[in-house]
């Protein structure tokens, strides 16, 4: 995928499939600007990305927070003059639990990131991308944005939520050159799902229905990476308000 001369803005960079596709952005040419909550994690990326001969920077952020949002916007515009590429990728899972017994908070805490921090980064880069007249967002959904993961119903709204602010962004901006699709993965090998794996093993929480691993495995978050390089290409050039699934079958 060549995207060299492309400046590519990534959330959640600092791990899993963020981390993963900030090395094959910046792989494939483009220069990125990365976003994480986690400073330390953050870094490392930027010094993956360097040690494999690639430019960038990082902004911390809380994608949830609008100075915060509007400050890697404005960074990446003045360090690098443009945006052609936006991984809205950062997310967290809710703690697998009956319906019942999720708290307010912890449905405030998913909806603020989930949500809201997708919200946010959009209508802030999509000013950037309609003022220089085009470009490719990648919103990072889920399975559970098609149908419920069993116990986590507000996770799987929230998804829901992504798949919709992806689909109405599409429709308003298909005609001014800014293609917006969402992301589908299913389970992959990343810190998210080792915490999930760590409720079940300590049996703090087991679901009556785990969902199926269709291949046997889970994802290697290098597999999401090149759908993410894919997607941010030029290749993918007819593509918008597209749900793409990246889950192995989970689905079928
Ligand atoms: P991860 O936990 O490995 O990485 C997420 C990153 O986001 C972390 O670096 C974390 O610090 C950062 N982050 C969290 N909250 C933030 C905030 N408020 N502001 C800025 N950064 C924040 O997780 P991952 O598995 O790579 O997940 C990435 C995305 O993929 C998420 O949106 C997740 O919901 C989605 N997803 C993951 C899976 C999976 O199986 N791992 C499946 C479907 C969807």
């Amino acid at each position: 995928m060549e995207l060299t001369n492309k400046i590519a803005v990534i959330t959640g960079a600092g791990s899993g499939i963020g981390r993963a596709s900030s090395l094959k952005l910046a792989g494939n040419g483009a220069t990125v600007v990365l976003v994480d909550f986690n400073k330390e994690t953050g870094e490392e990326t930027l010094k993956l990305v360097k040690e494999q001969g690639g430019e960038g920077i990082f902004v911390q952020a809380d994608v949830s927070k609008t100075d915060d949002v509007q400050n890697y916007v404005n960074k990446a515009v003045e360090t690098y003059g443009r945006i052609d590429i936006f991984f809205n990728n950062a997310g967290v899972i809710q703690k697998f639990a009956p319906f019942t017994s999720v708290e307010e908070p912890e449905y405030e805490r998913i909806m603020a990131i989930n949500v809201k921090g997708v919200f946010l980064g959009m209508k802030y880069v999509l000013k950037v991308m309609e003022e220089q007249g085009g470009g490719s967002i990648i919103n990072t959904a889920s399975t559970a944005g098609i149908r419920p993961e069993h116990s986590v119903a507000v996770y799987s709204a929230s998804k829901h939520a992504v798949i919709g602010l992806t689909k109405g962004a599409a429709l308003e901006y298909a005609k001014k050159g800014i293609r917006i699709n969402a992301l589908c993965p299913g389970g992959v090998e990343t810190a998210l799902t080792a915490g999930v794996a760590k409720q079940f093993e300590t049996g703090d929480y087991i679901p009556e229905e785990v969902s199926n691993m269709r291949m046997g495995r889970y994802a290697k978050p290098n597999e999401l990476a090149e759908m993410v390089a894919f997607l941010a290409s030029d290749k993918a050039s007819y593509m918008t308000g597209s749900v793409v699934l990246v889950d192995g079958g989970l689905t079928l």
